[in-house]
């Protein structure tokens, strides 16, 4: 069988003086070892090309990275609001919409589980520490893939489904975290401080997906590696319900 190809939101830095894009090879990684074939997709392609360059693609992956405008769910900047990216904001709203039009599975990590939420009409805390102070150290002071707190997971959800109810133990780099729920989503999973962890769709039928954490960064091992698998092999079945012959 072919490898399922999986679409992955890429993003737009300057490095070394040097405008780059590109993903962070974590994610690549992840998705080849759950055998997905992961293809990056460049911001600069624009909103207007994101549907155009998903044909062919079985799954959408997206990433994390810079804070939502917040412009984009009605509210003022907080001063503590960091860097925004509003073209890659606009290209990957198009690709998640484009991707439920189709029914394409979705996986969404960290700023992909903010961008589904405020895609549904869902509003998020700007920054954690200065607007809902909590006894969670959210952005850890750790190493990246260590991990610093624990999520408990709502039974009877598709997360739970794949990592079964926790506690598990995951990493937290976000100051960032959903406030008010968007239309059409469940709540699935939160951190002792109460703070969301985990989206799906509210649609048993649907595929979506995600995560505030990094599971790309293996943290919670055999869980996390669940959750690539389990997404690559929606998008394999997607893949055979297409295409009654062998391509
Ligand atoms: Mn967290």
């Amino acid at each position: 069988m072919n490898s399922p190809r999986i679409a992955v939101s890429g993003l737009l830095r300057r490095v070394d003086g040097v405008d780059r894009t590109g993903v962070n090879a974590e994610y690549v990684a992840a998705v080849l070892a759950a055998g997905g074939m992961p293809l990056v997709l460049s911001p600069l392609l624009g909103a207007a090309r994101a549907a155009d360059a998903l044909d062919g693609c079985d799954g959408l992956l997206l990433t994390g990275g810079a804070d939502i405008d917040p412009a984009r769910y009605a509210a003022a900047p907080s001063p503590a609001l960091e860097s925004v990216e509003p073209p890659r904001d606009e290209f990957e709203l198009a690709l998640l919409a484009a991707a439920r039009s189709r029914r394409m599975p979705v996986f969404a990590i960290c700023r992909g589980l903010q961008l589904v939420n405020v895609a549904a009409g869902g509003t998020l805390w700007q920054d954690l520490p200065t607007e809902r102070p909590g006894p969670v150290a959210h952005r850890q002071a750790a190493p990246p893939a260590e991990p610093t707190h624990t999520v408990r997971v709502a039974p009877g959800s598709r997360t739970a489904d794949l990592l079964g109810t926790g506690p598990l133990r995951v990493n937290s780099t976000h100051h960032q975290a959903v406030r008010a729920l968007g239309a059409g989503l469940l709540e699935t999973a939160w951190a002792e401080d109460g703070v969301v962890e985990a989206l799906e769709s509210d649609d048993a039928g649907e595929w979506l997906v995600a995560v505030q954490w990094h599971p790309e960064r293996g943290s919670a091992g055999a869980a996390d590696r669940a959750l690539f698998s389990a997404f690559v092999a929606a998008a394999a079945a997607t893949v055979q319900a297409s295409s009654p012959s062998p391509r």
